[in-house]
């Protein structure tokens, strides 16, 4: 392993001053990813400047109903977190299916936005890979990708993302927040991850040397309800080859508010625009549901080997949206 140098900082301040103009700075969360991927190769940082101390670690609740989620808050303490047990089911729900108790313990909420993908080559420092090594060319689009996407890839990368998390955050209409040499900005989940395009080693927006702070969550809609299912491989301990968060506001059978976005299939979370435009105002029924997912769906360009990723998140969200527009049992 190439030696590094290591900083605890204990301010946000300190944090972005030690990371600015040196881009071999990596800022250390619960180092689930970064470690992992430092051992394989893949991440060879300069400097480790550790954020776990920064008084990032609380939920805090808001003023207009929502909630501001520090960035150093673990995953584990963000599902059992009343709240988000309460107003947004969704999420708790998605963390809760990601990884394992272990790794949730450790894992940090900004961590997690950032963990890269489990795409094979990437992490084969051995094979060419645009993501790791720009130009270098993308063998899994010939080679094994039946775990990688089906929307929104481009011919310099077939990779998906991840987070589990993230895709909660995405139907949920959630903010990243932010801090860098230039001050603070926020980011809307949906815009913060990014496509493949030219440039697949940019996974997202965010800018070097920034660090985010929080993730903030708009007032949950009351009337609605939320649910998040992930279909993998194995009962846990595995990544989503496809999964569905949602958020259906139901009256008199009619589909007052819905938000849906896919994991598993796209280098982002993928917002459901196409689905959610056929859902508005519709009867609450199976058959509008089918036609949402298909609206969506219809832009799916599947690889050889993961067609099987479209009717298996077709069906998902055909699910998930039955089961929340059905009334809740009572007990
Ligand atoms: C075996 C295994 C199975 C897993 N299964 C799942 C799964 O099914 N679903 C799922 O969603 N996840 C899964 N995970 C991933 C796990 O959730 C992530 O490893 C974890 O969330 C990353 O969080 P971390 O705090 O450890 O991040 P780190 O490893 O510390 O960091 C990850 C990246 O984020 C950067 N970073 C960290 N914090 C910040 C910050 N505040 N601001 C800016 N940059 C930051 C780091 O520099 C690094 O680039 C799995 C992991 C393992 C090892
Ligand atoms: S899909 Fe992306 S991450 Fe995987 S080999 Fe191709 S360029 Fe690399």
């Amino acid at each position: 392993m190439k030696p590094f140098g290591y900083l605890r900082a204990t301010s946000v301040e300190e944090a972005v001053r030690a990371a600015e103009g040196q881009p071999g700075a990596r800022f250390l969360g619960g180092g689930t990813n970064l470690v992992d991927l430092m051992k394989l190769g893949v991440e060879r940082p300069g400097l480790l400047i550790d954020v776990t101390r920064l008084p990032l670690d609380h939920i805090e609740e808001l003023p207009d109903g929502g909630l501001r989620i520090g960035a150093m808050v673990s995953n584990s303490a963000l599902a059992a977190a009343a709240p988000v047990r309460e107003r947004y089911p969704v999420l708790s729900q998605a963390v809760l299916s990601g990884a394992s108790g272990q790794l949730r313990n450790t894992a940090t909420t900004g961590g997690n936005l950032l963990q890269r993908t489990r795409c094979l080559y990437f992490q084969d420092v051995s094979k060419p890979c645009n993501k790791r090594e720009p130009g270098s060319g993308c063998p899994a689009r010939e080679g094994i990708h039946r775990d990688l996407a089906v929307l929104g890839h481009s011919p310099h990368c077939v990779a998906t993302q991840p987070s589990d998390m993230a895709v909660a955050l995405a139907a949920l209409d959630a903010t990243v927040h932010l801090h860098g040499p230039d001050g603070d900005r926020s980011v809307p989940v949906t815009e913060f991850h990014r496509l493949p395009g030219d440039h697949p080693e940019q996974d997202t927006v965010i800018r070097p040397g920034e660090l985010i702070t929080a993730v903030q969550l708009p007032p949950a809609d009351r009337g609605a309800r939320s649910r998040y299912r992930k279909a993998r491989d194995r009962a846990s301990f595995a990544f989503a080859l496809a999964s569905v968060a949602a958020v259906l506001d139901v009256r008199d059978g009619v589909v007052r508010r819905a938000a849906l976005a896919f994991g598993g299939l796209a280098h982002r979370p993928w917002r459901a625009r196409a689905a959610e435009e056929v859902l508005r105002d519709a009867p609450a029924t199976e058959d509008t549901f089918a036609r949402a997912a298909e609206a969506e769906l219809a832009a799916a360009e599947p690889l050889r080997d993961n067609g099987f990723k479209v009717p298996l998140a077709r069906n998902l969200a055909v699910a998930v949206l039955t089961e929340l527009a059905a009334p809740p049992a009572r007990g």
